[in-house]
């Protein structure tokens, strides 16, 4: 056979397994979609505060789902230690299959924890009663990441429905237990199961797409550093007639200060913090304005694109402030006043060298001589994917073919502080975040929710990218 002989068979043969995974991959939605409820019911938030024996029960769930597919030769659930302590972390579910014939080897992560519910009335319907509005399935975990956890689980299901379990695809299913609250036994995890983790191309399903109708895949993260600063101007507390306009009172100085931290236009005003250079797909002012309910009248923040502000500059936020009450309020001078600031990283910055900027700055603004104290620091590393490997140019090709549109390479302006210690601890594998959330995810809020046409799209994109993973040598 002539050459283009043979490259019209092998365009044939592709076309035929990417409709013979497509009908799969429709005719399991209705299964998928009813796993994915059940999962939704158990309400496996990983806080401290809640009752961790319903995580336990929904890694159990996770497990039941991955042995279900018959194509691991080993499924365990597994907790690992936090720090050097003997505390034990959530569970995660560790599904494993060795690689044949030369084959690479995909990890597929998501996590099967989620976020507290907040107040029962902000939801349309309970959070842990999986319900269809729409084109939408809405609860607690549909979107972040129980969706994710049904994408790998569907996409192995489709394989096997078109090409059975005698694959040579190796595939590590990795299921974690405790994402939502700060992934605390992750590094000790990575460390003690570091040979059934072990893959060529890592998929991390927790992220976004660009909108409904568009995949993104995404390449840079802002990392993170939060702390507590509390400033300090006075041993005791007295009456702001006696000594008002005459000593500084802590909320007084406290205020001066983090006014130091953004410029006029609500830039960031920390030396030393640095910026990424990207490029940035269209988002107009009016998008920003409708997707963060920003006010008529009030303006946006920063300076340059609008998706630079988000994606590849730092910000800084008062997420908190210990003083009294204005219920509480009487004519005092506050002696103490603690503030809770988080502060997102630009790619490409290492959280540690943000974190001592923003202390030197802290250290170097305060008025008054006031004290200032620093405490409960906490960092997360940002990333920046390397997209000029093969794995990027399948992923891509496979989000093509599965929506019908190119991706878009997009940065997040949250942080997944775990990915860099996947990239620290596996440097030679690639690896793809990718997701099954839109712009109306409302992941970590009231009434979150799962686009169902992104989700099947989100399964077909992992079936071909699994599919053509299996047939390169
Ligand atoms: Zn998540």
């Amino acid at each position: 056979m002539t050459s283009s002989g043979e490259n019209l068979t092998a365009t044939a043969e592709r076309e035929r397994l990417t409709a013979a995974l497509r009908e799969a991959v429709d005719a399991g939605l209705p299964a998928s979609i009813s796993d994915l409820s059940h999962l939704v019911r158990i309400p496996s938030v990983s806080w401290a505060a809640f009752d961790d024996s319903r995580v336990a029960q929904s890694a159990e769930a996770v497990a039941a789902l991955a042995r279900g597919l018959e194509v691991f030769e080993q499924v365990t659930v597994e907790r690992a230690p936090i720090g050097d302590g003997g505390e034990l972390g959530q569970p995660a579910v560790l599904a494993t299959r060795a690689a044949r014939n030369g084959r690479p080897t995909i990890l597929l992560y998501a996590h099967h924890d989620v976020q507290p519910p907040g107040r029962d009335e902000d939801w349309r319907s309970a959070p842990y009663e999986p319900t269809v509005r729409g084109d939408r399935l809405y609860g607690r975990g549909a979107a972040d990441d129980k969706a994710g956890v049904m994408a790998h689980v569907s996409a192995i299901r489709a394989l096997v429905e078109v090409l059975g379990r005698d694959f040579d695809l190796g595939i590590s299913l990795f299921i974690e237990g405790e994402e939502e609250s700060g992934s605390r036994s992750f590094a000790n995890f990575l460390e003690l199961h570091r040979e059934r983790l072990a893959a060529d191309v890592i998929v991390v399903a927790d992220s976004d797409n660009w909108d409904e109708t568009t995949p993104a895949l995404t390449v840079g993260l802002r990392g993170n550093v939060t702390m507590r600063v509390t400033v300090t101007t006075l041993g005791h507390a007295s009456h702001s007639g006696m000594f008002g306009g005459a000593v500084p009172d802590a909320a007084m100085a406290a205020i001066r200060l983090l006014s130091t931290l953004w410029n006029e236009d609500g830039s960031v005003a920390v030396d030393g913090l640095t910026a990424d250079a990207a490029e940035y797909p269209d988002y107009p002012e009016s998008q920003l304005r409708e997707e963060a309910a920003l006010l008529d009248g009030v303006s946006p923040i920063g300076d340059g694109e609008i998706l630079s502000r988000i994606w590849s500059k730092p910000a800084i936020t008062v997420t908190g402030i210990d003083a009294p009450s204005v219920a509480n309020a009487s004519n005092t001078l506050a002696p103490s006043i603690s503030v809770k600031l988080s502060a997102r990283v630009a790619p490409g910055q290492p959280a540690a060298e943000a974190r001592a900027a923003l202390e030197e700055h802290l250290a170097t603004h305060v008025p008054f001589g006031a004290r200032v104290v620093v405490d409960d620091v906490d960092e997360g590393d940002g990333f920046l994917v390397d997209t000029s490997g093969w794995a990027v140019a399948e992923a891509e090709r496979a989000m093509a073919d599965a929506w019908g549109r190119r991706p878009v390479e997009m940065g997040v302006g949250g942080s997944i502080p775990f990915i860099a210690e996947l990239v620290e601890r596996f440097p030679s594998a690639q690896i793809l975040v990718t997701g099954v959330e839109d712009p109306d995810s409302r992941a970590h809020s009231p009434n979150e929710s799962l686009h169902l046409g992104v989700f099947r799209r989100a399964i077909l994109t992992e079936a071909l990218l699994l599919a053509r993973l299996d047939a390169r040598s």
